[in-house]
């Protein structure tokens, strides 16, 4: 009997949610055989381990202002929260308040699937301080996604929430979506991290070309902001500033992937995109059609 369903993730910037990620299936992450693919899918990730198999659905935006695209972000997490079987509610332990999902995601109603709660970054937090949480929280898990802490535990409550379920997916199977996404979502970081507070806002990433039958595994991603100044800033005096970032980037989806790469990387102005949901949907976010403005 085997169990399978979809583990929806939930959490704001910095609860560690990409380090619990890439902790859950990192080593699968770097035996995937990337193929080309166009748009961005809500699956993150396929955990397939003994008789279970998770598949991690993300939520872009839902607790994240900054990059709440509007419509079509929130309305890709609503989908993703209606469609779990289980959601998992990522909660930096060592913040010092703490909001129910249904609250800081203002969600029209309690969703129908059961929430696991998870205080993340427990290696951060005192004994004392660790035990009023329990007890504040007694349905909670409590985890390091850092050092692994907790983690075989929080594994066992997710499994329990599951249906028995043939699996979804072949059992050695992590799309290469994950891979281009990741890919994409790194190139988007390190870009994030580079540039000055205006910009970033109006980054968003494609992966068009992923040519693993290359070595180095060959790479070609463009970034592209909403106006030109955004571009001269993106590329910095005598390109200074967007050869930083693809080596920064670089570095990063070779950590991931465990080979070597050539990254190409491109900045195009497409103006207003977070606007227009043709750029939109280009872009890998789905507008809802009852949703467009
Ligand atoms: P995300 O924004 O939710 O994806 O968070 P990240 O995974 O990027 O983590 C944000 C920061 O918290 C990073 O500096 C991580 O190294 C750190 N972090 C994540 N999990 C833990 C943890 O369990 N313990 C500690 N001490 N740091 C963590
Ligand atoms: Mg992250």
């Amino acid at each position: 009997m085997t169990r399978a369903g979809i583990v929806t993730l939930v959490g704001k910037p910095n609860a560690g949610k990409s380090t619990l990620l890439n902790r859950l299936i990192g080593q699968k992450l770097s035996i995937v055989s990337p193929k080309p693919q166009s748009t961005r899918d809500r699956v993150v990730g396929i955990l397939t381990r003994d008789d279970v198999q998770m598949v991690l659905f993300d939520t872009p935006g839902l607790l994240d202002p900054h990059y709440d695209l509007q419509r079509a972000m929130r309305a890709v997490s609503r989908t993703a929260i209606d469609d779990a079987d289980v959601i998992l509610h990522l909660v930096d332990a060592t913040e010092p308040s703490f909001e129910s999902l249904v609250a800081a995601a203002g969600l029209p109603n309690q969703p129908r699937a059961p929430i696991i709660t998870a205080f993340n970054k427990a290696d951060r937090v005192s004994p004392a301080n660790l035990n009023t949480l329990r007890n504040e929280q007694p349905g909670a898990s409590f985890i390091s996604a850092a050092n692994g802490d907790g983690i075989v535990k929080l594994l066992a409550r997710l499994t329990e929430s599951l249906p028995e379920s043939p699996f979804l997916y072949p059992e050695d199977d992590v799309s290469t979506q994950q891979v281009r996404y990741f890919a994409a979502e790194l190139v988007r970081e390190t870009a994030l991290e580079q540039l000055d507070d205006e910009v970033p806002y109006s980054v968003a990433v494609e992966i068009e070309e992923f040519r693993e039958d290359r070595t180095p595994v060959y790479i070609r991603a463009v970034v592209y902001v909403e106006r030109e100044s955004q571009k001269r800033i993106f590329i910095g005096s005598g390109g200074t500033k967007i050869r930083d970032i693809g080596r920064g980037a670089r570095a990063k989806i070779e950590a991931l992937i465990g080979s070597s790469i050539y990254l190409d990387l491109w900045v195009k102005v497409l103006p207003n995109w977070r606007k227009t949901p043709s750029a939109l949907s280009r872009l890998g976010y789905h507008v809802p059609q009852d949703q467009r403005r």
